[in-house]
């Protein structure tokens, strides 16, 4: 007795989003390095969010893990993993979160910032996100279970123009929470080296309220 799963999906970013895109990828930003403090500080607040609606609802994140952040690397890929197990997206969240610009700083960005290096200079002062991924990465890939959810969605972009969106068996995503796989493009192997990691992690987790776990493969 299975119920019809909704088919994989591809559709096109609105068109600011590929803007912003546009801007990441061609970027002459010398501080790329915030990404990896975008994605951290994204999933210490998916995280905070859980741990917020289970004071008034303990069941949502009952049997799970304690909170923590785990950041994977594969050096001969080469690709970079960081993974939550806070509140996750399901499938219209993902469309919404990560297909638009929801936010006031990004947009209050994407008006200031013109072509070039202007907006280079820009990415460093506003922090866009999720997109600034697209800096180093040729392709991105999250999968995501909502917590308390029963269904698991994967959404894939290379960045120009359009995602994709699909389920996926629940044995491929996390048990909750979201994890987001940089395949990282060849100028930017160094993201998966430890030293890298471990310099940037290192820097930034002071302020990260969630403990962060390296599974680095000379680490
Ligand atoms: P901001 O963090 O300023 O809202 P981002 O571009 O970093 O902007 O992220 C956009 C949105 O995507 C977030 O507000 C959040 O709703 C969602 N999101 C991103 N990463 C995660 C994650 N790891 N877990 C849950 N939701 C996420
Ligand atoms: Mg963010």
């Amino acid at each position: 007795m299975s119920e019809q799963k909704p088919a994989a999906e591809t559709r096109t970013f609105e068109a600011e989003v590929s803007r912003l895109l546009h801007m990441m990828v061609h970027s002459v930003y010398s501080n790329r390095d915030v990404f990896l403090r975008e994605l951290i500080s994204n999933a210490a607040d998916a995280c905070e969010k859980l741990r917020t609606l289970s004071l008034s609802d303990p069941a949502i994140a009952e049997g799970g893990d304690a909170f923590r952040i785990v950041i994977e690397a594969d050096k001969e890929a080469p690709s970079l993993a960081i993974a939550d197990n806070g509140i996750g997206m399901d499938r219209q969240e993902l469309i919404d979160n990560l297909g638009t610009i929801a936010q006031s700083g990004t947009r209050a960005f994407l008006e200031q910032a013109g072509e070039g290096a202007k907006g280079s200079a820009l990415i460093g002062q506003f922090g866009v996100g999720f997109y600034s991924a697209f800096m180093v990465a040729d392709s991105v890939t999250v999968l995501s279970r909502k917590a308390g959810s029963d269904e698991a969605w994967r959404w894939h972009s290379d960045g120009k123009g359009a995602y994709e969106i699909e389920p996926v068996d629940l044995a491929e995503a996390p048990a909750r929470g979201t994890r987001i796989v940089l395949h990282l493009n060849p100028d930017n192997a160094s993201y998966a080296e430890t030293e890298t990691i471990e310099r940037i992690v290192t820097a930034y987790s002071a302020h990260v309220p969630v403990p962060i776990v390296l599974k680095l493969a000379d680490g």
